[in-house]
């Protein structure tokens, strides 16, 4: 029971009463560093300046400033590695789709508790999952700091990979998607969830689009002089939208690299509230009247992905994969994807869906008349000069594909 002590817990409840009774059982099962707070904000402030944030937050769902999954998109934010446990008075089946709303982002949540927690219950839920929160804590999950990632834009150690875009229809490959890696010297490939969201939060984001975008364009000359023609597309962050100048930037970018805006598609994902509409809509504009291609990326989720439809001049809209990958077998995830593609059909946008992972995933898609696909199925990402010989290597898969589907 020793190793106990080392384990901090948090719990978030707005009901003193829940807390004192949480507390309590806590200790009595030996684990003396719980700490409590009564709302998301305070928990917050809690975590930011704790020297040794917790392991665990135990979290009341419904709290009156700022509701559990608010609390968890401020903790994804602030880049927390530990583990959640969900306590609420609401009924299973809400707890159980709020569990699975959670899986997607980076933070595990290990369980829920229905109110009135039950000691025996919290016991079991700890337990079965403190050696495993522990582990993970002390080895694979390492925190960057700011430092550390504006030093890997500097060095060049953020390298692009590129996934494959095809045609469904003709399997025909239409581009590729810039996927950044960090290449640390010590720890081997890190993924972007690990640093682009410091970067967004730390003023650093431009210089990581800039590196990215400027890799991008070499890459795509490189495959020109190969006589490969495979436009890019680049994810920004609402973050770039905030500064007038990120445009003209990205402009002069392309004019040095003596590419043309055409064979540019820029992502724009809303993992955050826009602050000011007008100022991301001037840049966004002012893209569009260059001929740079804008696709509003991960469809379906984030805050208000219908009045961005509405305020932004997009091309091209990126079904996410949440609602591709099964959607075949599942009447809810269809009816998602169906829209969306009825969306785009109606807006004339192109609709590239995300998260192929198998030949169901493709088959439906063929059969919808969904106009490009990306995914698994297709290519994984991969580094620039892998490229090459994977566009040989589709050739062959492609025109398999075509034969089966003709059959
Ligand atoms: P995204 O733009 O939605 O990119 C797709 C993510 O899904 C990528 O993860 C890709 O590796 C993964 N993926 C592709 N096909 C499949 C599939 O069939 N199944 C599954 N399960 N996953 C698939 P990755 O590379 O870890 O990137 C995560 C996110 O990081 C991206 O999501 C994007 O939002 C962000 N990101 C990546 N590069 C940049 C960048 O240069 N700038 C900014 N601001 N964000 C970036
Ligand atoms: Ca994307
Ligand atoms: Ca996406």
């Amino acid at each position: 029971m020793d190793d106990h002590k080392d384990f901090r817990i948090l719990v978030i409840d707005d009901e003193a009463f829940m807390l004192k009774l949480i507390g309590k059982a806590l200790h009595r099962l030996g684990y003396s560093q719980v700490f409590t707070c009564s709302g998301g904000q305070s928990g917050l402030d809690f975590i930011k300046s704790a020297p040794s944030p917790p392991q665990l937050v135990l979290l009341d769902l419904n709290m009156p400033q700022m509701d559990g999954i608010e609390f968890i998109r401020h903790l994804a934010d602030a880049n927390f590695t530990g583990s959640i446990i969900l306590i609420s008075g609401e009924d299973e089946r809400t707890l159980q789709s709020v569990e699975k709303l959670l899986t997607s982002s980076r933070i595990t949540v290990l369980g829920y508790l229905v109110k009135p927690v039950k000691p025996a219950a919290l016991k079991l839920l700890i337990e079965r999952w403190r050696p495993f929160v522990s582990a993970r804590q002390q080895s694979s999950i390492k925190t960057y700091s700011v430092e550390s990632v504006s030093r890997a834009i500097h060095n060049a150690e953020l390298v692009n990979y590129y996934q494959p875009k095809v045609q469904v229809a003709s399997g025909e490959i239409v581009g590729v998607e810039t996927l950044v890696r960090w290449q640390h010297p010590a720890d081997g490939l890190i993924y972007p969830d690990r640093f682009v969201p410091l970067a967004e939060n730390n003023n650093l984001i431009d210089e990581l689009s800039y590196a990215i975008i400027r890799q991008a364009l070499g890459d795509l000359g490189g495959w020109q002089l190969a006589g490969l023609s495979l436009p890019v597309s680049i994810n920004l962050s609402m973050e770039n939208l905030k500064n007038l100048d990120f445009a003209d930037a990205v402009f002069e970018l392309i004019a040095q690299a003596g590419q043309s805006a055409e064979d540019i598609t820029l992502e724009v994902t809303e993992s955050r509230l826009v602050q000011s509409i007008k100022v991301a809509l001037d840049i966004l504009t002012r893209f569009k009247l260059k001929r740079v291609n804008l696709s509003i990326d991960d469809f379906g989720t984030g805050h208000s992905s219908l009045s961005q439809l509405r305020d932004f001049p997009f091309d091209e809209l990126k079904v996410d994969r949440g609602f591709v990958h099964g959607a075949w077998a599942n009447k809810k995830l269809h009816a998602i994807y169906s829209a969306s593609l009825g969306l785009a059909r109606q807006l004339e946008m192109t609709i590239v869906a995300e998260g192929v992972e198998d030949l169901d995933d493709w088959n439906l898609l063929r059969q919808s008349g969904c106009d490009q696909a990306q995914g698994y199925f297709i290519a994984r990402p991969m580094p620039a000069q892998d490229v090459p010989a994977w566009v040989a290597d589709w050739e062959i898969r492609r025109r398999e594909l075509v034969a089966q589907a003709s059959e």
